[in-house]
């Protein structure tokens, strides 16, 4: 076994959310483990772009008030100790509540090695009037 460090939290780039997010990866899986594994703090107002995930994703919300939104469905609240689970390909966003941060874990794996596949695919940003659709 080893311990490893804490790294820095990383800011999320702009080109995939919208507003501050900082996320602390808690694991990329060392082969032949696929697993990703990431704590994710969002402020308020700020979410994801729409993106997918070609394994799927669990994200379990652990402290604030969140949104979540899957394509062509409602958008959604979710709330610490909720887990939401996206299947692969489904489009979705995630991000935290206009008046609330939001903090979840995103759990993850990559695709298998034979896979010609992205890990995730990202698209637009979520517009204001998407987000508050809500
Ligand atoms: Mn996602």
């Amino acid at each position: 076994m080893h311990v490893l460090p804490q790294q820095p939290s990383a800011k999320g780039p702009a080109e995939m959310f919208t507003g501050d997010v900082y996320f602390d990866i808690i694991c990329k899986g060392e082969e032949p483990s696929r697993l990703r594994a990431n704590t994710v703090r969002f402020a308020p107002g700020a979410r994801t772009a729409w993106h997918c995930h070609a394994v799927g994703q669990t994200l379990h919300v652990t402290e604030g008030i969140g949104l979540v939104q899957v394509r062509g469905g409602g958008v959604l609240e979710m709330r610490p100790g909720d887990t939401v689970y996206t299947p692969p390909g489904e489009w979705h966003w995630h991000g935290a509540a206009p008046a609330h941060f939001m903090t979840h874990l995103a759990l993850w794996e990559a695709p298998a090695p034979d896979a010609d596949v992205p890990e995730s695919e990202w698209g637009e940003h979520v517009t204001d009037a998407e987000y508050n659709a809500h």
